[in-house]
């Protein structure tokens, strides 16, 4: 793909490839296309020695067929208007991959973080609330940011202060964003949900056998080899979890270097040998690669880019051995890498869906805050007699009882966290399901981002038909 093209027009592009497999008509395409409210903002903002400093910043609500919009805020100084723009589009589709019932949405504000104090940061996000506020672009039923790039849990608490400060009375203001720590209003398992995702989508993936027969492997998880590319949020996680269900784990990278164990690498283990020795080399058992982009061109079952974008590209896709590329970072992969390893056989599982744990998880948080009870209050204890009850019937019937342990395992009734990560399972199953069952209804279909694609088109289509815009 030339350069001149942005990442929204990009985004346009695998849009209309799409769109050629729907039934939709012309007009409806466009207005889904389209990004309906762009708010671009300037404020100014008084520094610690005394300067004032003018603000650039964004939100985005590029469709608001469902509401709120949703889609994370981004703190960096590659920030602008055409990046939020793409970025708000992919939140509409991936919320309609994962059946998340919200319009996409994004924010960006651009500065570097590092180079301003907390107090200069506290400022900066309040003033942006407060514009968001004045101009109706937030709210548990408008518009509801979440953490992204350079924004953690910390902002969102900021964000959702300042939101109640401006709005006394509004008993649903928590739900104005998501993201945020526990005691703000936050949810359990929102830490670790990407990863959990990324996760659930291969497993299911690997659980189908004419997917896995024409990729040449077996089905299931167990014993299959994975690279992961960063130890960071989505990666560790995505380690952790593929470990824990049963695959190997041959291989971890990030910035210093990549290390490889075919027996398999315990990533809690390289996390803290990372924190002790500020890196993942010289880990015992372990030998090194020579270049820590060497990891990706080694062969291995599922490839799991976490890290950055664009770090597989027309160079180095020629190499790249993995049958199965996981994308869970978000674009770590060029259009052209894209075409190559699609053409080689690979299969290629889209971000869009694939990294969807996180908008999900944030649902579910919203949710939550909407309801103002805390998932699990209302059956757990109830859920535990009925099984106790149960117990002791099976108990007295066979005339034999279970060990204790066995019987805490029986009884538990389920936490907030065993809700969530089961929610986030069935949706992350239901939704790779959805597309390959798309795909294999049109086998004209190049690839699984396109089918996806296709999913999100036909059910955004719909949602505007349903509204009766489309009559
Ligand atoms: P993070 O900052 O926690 O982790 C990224 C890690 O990658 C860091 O440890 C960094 O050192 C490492 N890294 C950077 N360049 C590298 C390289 N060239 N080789 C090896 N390692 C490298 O970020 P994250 O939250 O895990 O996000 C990672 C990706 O996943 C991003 O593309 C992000 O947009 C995407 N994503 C994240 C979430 C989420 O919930 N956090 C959700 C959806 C998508």
């Amino acid at each position: 793909m030339p350069h001149t093209y942005s990442f929204f027009q990009s985004v346009e592009r695998s849009f209309d490839k799409a769109a050629q497999f729907t039934k939709w008509e012309k007009g409806l395409l466009e207005q889904i296309k389209a990004c309906n409210s762009i708010y671009a903002m300037r404020f100014p903002v008084k520094m610690d020695d005394g300067r004032i400093e003018v603000i650039e910043a964004y939100r985005v609500q590029h469709s608001q067929h469902k509401a709120p919009c949703k889609g994370g805020i981004r703190f960096s100084d590659e920030v602008n208007q055409d990046e939020v723009m793409a970025l708000a589009s992919l939140m509409t589709y991936k919320c309609a991959i994962v059946n998340v019932p919200f319009g996409g949405g994004k924010g960006g504000i651009k500065i570097d973080p590092k180079k301003y104090s907390t107090y200069e940061l506290e400022k900066i996000t309040r003033r942006y609330t407060s514009e968001l506020v004045k101009k109706n672009f937030i709210g548990p039923g408008i518009d509801v940011p979440a953490p992204d790039y350079g924004t953690g849990e910390r902002e969102m608490a900021w964000i959702v202060d300042t939101y109640a400060s401006l709005k006394p009375g509004e008993i649903d203001a928590a739900g104005c964003v998501t993201g945020k720590p526990i005691s703000q209003g936050g949810v359990h398992g929102r830490k670790e949900a990407t990863g959990l995702g990324v996760f659930y989508g291969i497993r299911e993936i690997c659980s189908m056998p004419e997917i896995m027969e024409k990729l040449g492997l077996s089905t299931g998880l167990v014993g299959k080899t994975v690279v992961v590319q960063g130890l960071g949020n989505v990666g560790y996680h995505s380690a952790r979890f593929f470990r824990q269900g049963g695959a190997k784990v041959v291989c971890i990278a990030e910035f210093e270097g990549a290390i490889y164990n075919s027996e398999g690498i315990n990533e809690e283990a390289l996390f803290q040998h990372r924190k002790a020795t500020g890196s993942i080399l010289n880990f015992p058992g372990a030998t090194h690669l020579a270049k820590n982009s060497d990891a990706l061109e080694l062969e291995c079952d599922i490839l799991v880019p976490a890290a950055l974008e664009n770090v597989i590209n027309k160079d180095n896709a020629p190499k790249v051995k993995a049958k199965i590329i996981a994308e869970a970072a978000n674009g770590p992969l060029t259009p052209d890498a894209d075409e190559i390893l699609t053409s080689k056989g690979a299969l290629i599982v889209p971000d869009m869906y694939l990294n969807a744990g996180g908008v999900t998880v944030s649902y579910f948080e919203w949710l939550k805050n909407l309801s103002h009870v805390r998932y699990g209050r209302m059956e757990k204890r109830f859920r535990e007699n009925k099984n106790m009850h149960i117990l002791a019937q099976i108990e007295e019937l066979t005339g034999k009882t279970v060990s204790a342990e066995e019987r805490l395992a029986i009884m538990r009734g389920a936490d907030e966290i065993d809700l969530v990560h089961s929610g986030l399972e069935e949706t992350m199953i239901s939704a790779t399901r959805e597309i390959m069952e798309i795909w294999k209804k049109n086998p004209t279909i190049p690839d699984m981002r396109t089918a996806a694609y296709v999913n999100a088109i036909n059910k955004v289509a719909i949602s505007y038909m349903e509204l009766g815009i489309f009559p």
